[in-house]
Parts: C-alpha cells; sequence; structure tokens
C-alpha cells in the first residue's frame, strides 16, 4: 500500500484509531472522578497498557515500511515488548472479567495462577514458533497473527474459567460478557487469518471502551455540569487525605424539592443551570456536585484562611440567583467545612454535615452556617459518645466496664433510714464521665439503648447479690427507656438476666415514665403485667412533668409513684399546685400507692415533703448518686447477722 510516497507494508488505520480512543479513554479517567473501586483501578492499568501495546505495534509497522535497513535488534526489541504488553494487558482485562464476576476485592487466587498460565504458555509457544520458523520477532503482521492466536485460546479459557461464575453476577455483567466473548473471538480469529490488515487493537480497545461506559464513567449532567454522589465521594476522599487545605460546601434547597416532585425536573434545571454556573465561574478550582433533587455539594482547593474566606463569599454572591427565581420563593441551607484534624474519613466528615446542619435556623431565608472550631470540638466529643455507644451495642459485652453504674440512696420517711435507691448510668468516654442527660436520647437513636439497660441491669444485680448476703434494704430501682417496653419479648429477655443473677425478685424494680406508654400502651402493659407476675415491682418516674392520664395510671401495676422535682418546686410557691399536689398524694395514697418525691435539696423542701404525706424522699439534701458499691454504707447491716 502506499503512503505519502512510502510503501506501508501493512494497513494499520484501526490501530491508529485504537491509539486515539486508549487516549481519550485515559482523558476521561483522568478528568472525571468514577468511584475508585478495585474494578475501576485494573480498568485504568488496562487502559495505559493498551496505549503501550497500540504504539509498539504502530513502531513496528513504521521500523518495517518506513527503516527497513535498521539494525534487527530494534524491531526484535520493540516486538517483545509488544508480546509482553500483551500478555499483561490480556492479564489485565482477564483480571477485570474475574473482579466484575466475583465479590472478591482481591484478586482471586484461580485469576493469579492463569495469568501466569497464560504467559508460560505465551512464551514458550514464542520460543517453539520462534525456532521453527513460524514467528518473524521483527515482523509485525507475523506477532500480530501469533499474539491473536492466542488472544482466542485465552479467550475460550476465560469463558471456561469465569463462564461458570456468571450464576453469580448482575444481568449488566452477564449480557456483557455475552456480547464480548463472540465480538473478541471474531475479531481476534479474523485477525489470524487477515494477510495484510493489522486491527488487533480492537480486541482490547472495544471492550476497554465497553467497560467503561458501561461501569465506570460518570457522567456530567449536561445541564448544570454537575457530578454524581459517587463522584462526591472519589473528590471528598481525596480531598481528606491531601495535603492541601479545602473548603466543602453543602447546600440544600428545601423548596427545590417540592418544585422537583411537582413540576418536574424542568423547573429545577432553570435555576439551576444558572446558578451553578455562576459558580462554577467563582474559581477553576470549583467542582460542583448534586447528592440529591434538592442538595448540591461544592469543593475546592484553597491557599489559606483569606483565600477561603474571598471564595467563599464570592459563592454565596453567586448564589443569591436563588432567591428571585421566577414565582417561586427559594432559599438555601448550607454548611460549609474546612479541613479539621480529626475528620480523616468520609464518615465522620458526613457525621460533620449533619451535626452542624442542625445548627441553621428554622427561618425561611438563606443562610450558610461556616463550622468554627468551637462547634467541631462539641461534634468530636459528641463524635466520641456515639462511637462508644455503638461499640458497646455492637460488642455486647453484658459486663462492659464503660458502663458506670451510680446510685443514690433514697430515704424513708417513716423508718427515718435509707431503704432503696435508684441506679443511675453514667458513661466512660476516654477519661472522662459522661452524664445521662448528653447520651441517653443518643443511646436510644442508634438502637443502643437495650444494651446499655441489660448492662446496668446485670451490674445492679451483682450488686444486689452483694448487699443481700448481709443488709436490710427494699430494694434497687433501674431506669427503663420508653422505647424498650414497646418490644413485646422485653420481659423474657429482662427476667432471664435477673435469673442467672439469682437474685430475689422484689430487690430490683423498674421506673418507667408515663410518656413511654403512649403509642404502644397494650405492649408495655403486656410487658409490666408479665413481670409482675415474676414478683417485680414498678414505678412511675416523672409525675407532673407530663400530661397525666390517671386511670391509666391505676390500672397500670404501678407499685410507687415517683413526684418530679418540678412539682415540688411549685407546690412550695403556688397555692393552686400545692392543692394539685395535696389532692393527688391523697388519691394515690387511697389507691395504696406509695409515695415518693425527687430532687430535695433543702430543709424547707423535706419538711413541705413529709408534711404533705411522702413516704420516701430521694434527693441531693439526703444522699447524692454514687458509684454504686457505696450503698452498703447507707444500708443497716442485718442483725442476725
Ligand atoms: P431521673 O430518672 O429523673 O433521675 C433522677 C435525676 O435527678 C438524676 O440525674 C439525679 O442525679 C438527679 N437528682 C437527684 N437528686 C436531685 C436533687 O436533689 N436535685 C436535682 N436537681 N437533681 C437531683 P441523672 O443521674 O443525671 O439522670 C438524669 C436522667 O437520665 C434520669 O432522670 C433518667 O431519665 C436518665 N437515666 C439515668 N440513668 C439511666 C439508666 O440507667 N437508664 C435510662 N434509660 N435512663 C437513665
Ligand atoms: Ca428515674
Ligand atoms: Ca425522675
Amino acid at each position: 500500500m502506499k503512503f505519502g510516497g512510502f510503501v506501508m507494508k501493512y494497513v494499520i488505520i484501526t490501530e491508529y484509531a485504537c491509539t486515539l480512543i486508549a487516549g481519550l479513554l485515559l482523558f476521561f479517567m483522568l478528568y472525571t472522578k468514577p468511584r475508585k473501586t478495585f474494578a475501576y483501578t485494573i480498568l485504568f492499568a488496562a487502559d495505559i497498557t493498551s496505549l503501550c501495546v497500540s504504539l509498539l505495534t504502530i513502531l513496528q509497522t513504521a521500523w518495517q515500511s518506513f527503516m527497513p535497513h535498521t539494525s534487527p535488534a530494534i524491531p526484535a526489541l520493540t516486538g517483545g515488548l509488544f508480546m509482553l504488553g500483551y500478555l499483561v494487558l490480556a492479564g489485565l482485562i482477564y483480571a477485570y472479567m474475574s473482579t466484575l464476576t466475583s465479590n472478591d476485592q482481591f484478586f482471586h487466587k484461580s485469576t493469579i495462577l492463569t495469568v501466569n498460565l497464560f504467559g508460560v504458555v505465551l512464551y514458550i509457544s514464542a520460543l517453539a514458533a520462534y525456532l521453527t520458523g513460524r514467528l518473524d520477532v521483527r515482523d509485525a503482521l507475523s506477532m500480530t497473527h501469533f499474539v491473536a492466536t492466542l488472544g482466542a485460546l485465552a479467550t475460550l479459557w476465560t469463558v471456561f474459567v469465569i463462564g461458570r461464575r456468571m450464576k453469580h453476577t448482575s444481568r449488566i455483567v452477564r449480557l456483557s460478557f455475552f456480547v464480548f466473548v463472540p465480538l473478541e473471538l471474531l475479531i481476534l480469529v479474523s485477525q489470524a487469518f487477515s494477510d495484510q490488515w493489522i486491527f488487533l487493537g480492537l480486541s482490547y480497545a472495544i471492550p476497554l471502551t465497553l467497560f467503561y461506559i458501561l461501569f465506570h464513567s460518570n457522567p456530567y449532567n449536561e445541564m448544570t455540569g454537575t457530578m454524581n454522589v459517587d463522584s462526591l465521594n472519589t473528590a471528598l476522599s481525596r480531598l481528606i487525605k491531601g495535603k492541601r487545605d479545602y473548603m466543602i460546601m453543602i447546600a440544600e434547597f428545601p423548596q427545590l424539592r417540592k418544585q422537583y416532585y411537582l413540576n418536574g425536573e424542568e423547573t429545577i434545571r432553570n435555576v439551576m443551570i444558572d446558578v451553578c454556573q455562576r459558580v462554577e465561574r467563582v474559581a477553576p478550582t470549583i467542582h460542583i456536585y448534586r447528592m440529591n433533587d434538592n442538595t448540591f455539594a461544592l469543593t475546592s482547593v484553597v491557599a489559606n484562611e483569606a483565600d477561603r474566606k474571598e471564595k467563599l463569599d464570592a459563592v454565596i454572591d453567586a448564589m443569591e440567583g436563588i432567591n428571585n427565581f421566577g414565582r417561586y420563593q427559594s432559599y438555601y441551607k448550607a454548611v460549609m467545612i474546612r479541613r479539621f484534624k480529626g475528620v480523616d474519613n468520609l464518615l465522620r466528615l458526613y457525621a460533620l454535615w449533619s451535626f452542624s446542619r442542625e445548627r441553621l435556623s428554622l427561618e425561611r431565608r438563606s443562610e450558610c452556617f461556616v463550622v468554627t472550631n468551637s462547634v467541631f470540638e462539641k461534634f468530636m466529643g459528641q463524635q466520641k459518645i456515639r462511637e462508644t455507644l455503638e461499640e458497646i451495642r455492637d460488642r455486647k459485652d453484658i459486663n462492659d466496664p464503660r458502663v458506670l453504674c451510680y446510685a443514690q440512696p433514697i430515704y424513708s420517711v417513716r423508718t427515718e433510714s435509707f431503704r432503696t435507691a435508684e441506679s443511675l448510668m453514667r458513661l466512660q468516654v476516654g477519661d472522662k464521665v459522661v452524664q445521662p442527660n448528653e447520651f441517653i436520647s443518643l443511646a436510644e437513636q442508634i438502637g443502643a439503648i437495650h444494651d446499655l439497660t441489660r448492662i446496668m441491669l446485670h451490674k445492679v444485680c451483682a450488686a444486689v447479690k452483694a448487699l443481700e448476703k448481709g443488709h436490710d434494704f427494699d430494694g434497687i430501682t433501674i431506669n427503663c427507656s420508653a422505647l424498650e417496653f414497646m418490644d413485646r419479648n422485653l420481659h423474657a429477655d429482662l427476667l432471664s438476666i435477673l435469673d442467672e443473677s439469682g437474685i430475689d425478685h422484689k430487690h430490683v424494680r423498674f421506673e418507667i415514665t408515663e410518656s413511654s406508654m403512649g403509642d404502644q400502651y397494650d405492649a408495655v402493659l403486656y410487658n409490666m403485667e408479665k413481670m409482675n407476675d415474676a414478683g417485680i415491682m414498678f414505678y412511675l418516674d416523672d409525675f407532673g412533668t407530663g400530661y397525666s392520664n390517671l386511670e391509666r395510671i391505676l390500672t397500670c401495676p404501678f407499685e410507687t409513684i415517683k413526684f418530679d422535682k418540678s412539682m415540688l418546686y411549685k407546690g412550695m410557691t403556688d397555692k393552686a399546685m400545692d392543692s394539685i399536689v395535696t389532692t393527688m398524694v391523697d388519691v394515690l395514697k387511697e389507691s395504696d400507692k406509695v409515695m415518693l418525691v425527687e430532687g430535695v435539696e433543702t430543709e424547707e423542701q423535706s419538711e413541705y415533703s413529709i408534711n404533705r404525706g411522702f413516704d420516701f424522699i430521694q434527693g441531693f439534701k439526703y444522699a447524692k448518686p454514687q458509684p454504686i458499691e457505696k450503698l452498703e454504707g447507707y444500708f443497716p447491716k442485718r442483725e442476725n447477722q
């Protein structure tokens, strides 16, 4: 074939095309931010290798066509490299297919074995073909024929090994496999029989492109120019791991959600295109991502604090457009996060975002909350508590040392001594002891509360067992969360812990609040009755804080009613409240309920409580919460001991 005065020995136009494709693919891979999976890493390596292999093929034919007199060592060298390159490439494509069809994130042993086997076969048969004069390493076509034949055999091998795993793959992987294999065979076999055309490049350029488009391409939204969540996560991981300072802004557009569903993508588009383009123009380092219908994220590296401030101001200016958008009133709620030491993974970063967004006001106006050092410190404090709770929840050690069991002795007016105590939980987080108001509701949120109760119960039982040996007391109460009593299996679980300890059932009592009974009254009552039948007593906690349903209180098997301190404090200053307290105590006493008052700190409060007829008094005036082991100092020793 004549080519600009030279005689081209072979037609290699497809090899040029394949080089171009491999180059473009590389560009897309570098410019977009696909999810960094193991398969993606293999594909990336395969693309670079394919670029080299295509270039080597072109070089090889170039020597032959344009410089027929070069020393034979040079084409032999490029030929050898070409063969090595093709081996690596075939290995990578095989490994890629293998990764797609197995859950294993690492190379399968069979993959490594196969690739090595392919290498050995390739080199031995190359040697044999060379020695028998069938392979000319300096001739591009001869090399191509040889490699195509082996490639076809390798493809059949792939069908044999990987095809068997197809049952466990997604439909799209199976489909691409069915397209890939026949196509591959067609290309390789026709290459093996072609005398003038070299198009081996198709055998890898096509599958690589196909795989990239199907599984790894991250199309930008063509209108807004935003990327998706996977890309965001890749970008955020890079920022976190990198050394440079950055800013991340996550902005929600509460109104857009409604508009999106009412009027479709159109509405959102018109505003967003405008805003995104303006924001993007602030600086070339800025990238925008769309997390969902109405949440957008922006990332940028920054040079320093001043640069960040400048960029943030410019971004906020650009976002003003959102406020006057057509006939819809709209606003954003944004959070700006910079680099903080300790935010070293995505989980932490997103946790910091959800922590910070709670600090945004509920006002219907645009607002950007900048996470400061002090907010970050609060977050880290809460984060440590959360992590501790999660660990306790997941470890399920009934003796977990991080759950500290305190107890507050309770004074009996009749005997003028301490007869009971309330156990109170504390949490050991690092070297700090954390109070319940900082972790109880969090524990409820993350589903750890029942694990905490079980541990408390176990520890209270151990303390009771020790006290039963030589002390005179009525019992120790333990607080239970509302949520727990809604589970109909609760009673069995608690009773099994009690029974394992071998203590007298009357020595452990449970406190629940009235508000806990609201939704699932039936289940709560069911659990209470089951436990009551087993000799367990119940205390109604925080009486007087919420609405009270007297009928319910009287129906439930409560032995003691605990008046909240707010009733006490108000009763002492407010006449109307005083008569409510007085009446309540009388009514409840008539129904044989035991009366207990909480929060007694002073002499006057104590006098008032005794005058109104309370049977038990709990408060700092009498005793403070302390480690449960100290209780033995409060309860009298049994005399017959
Ligand atoms: P609570 O059940 O009402 O517990 C009584 C709280 O009042 C305790 O706070 C106690 O230290 C405090 N207190 C006692 N005497 C006085 C006093 O004279 N004046 C004042 N101002 N306060 C007094 P603590 O230990 O911080 O517990 C707070 C809440 O945390 C408890 O309120 C309870 O709802 C919850 N809690 C504590 N331990 C547990 C537990 O093991 N499980 C569950 N689910 N909740 C618990
Ligand atoms: Ca309580
Ligand atoms: Ca209480």
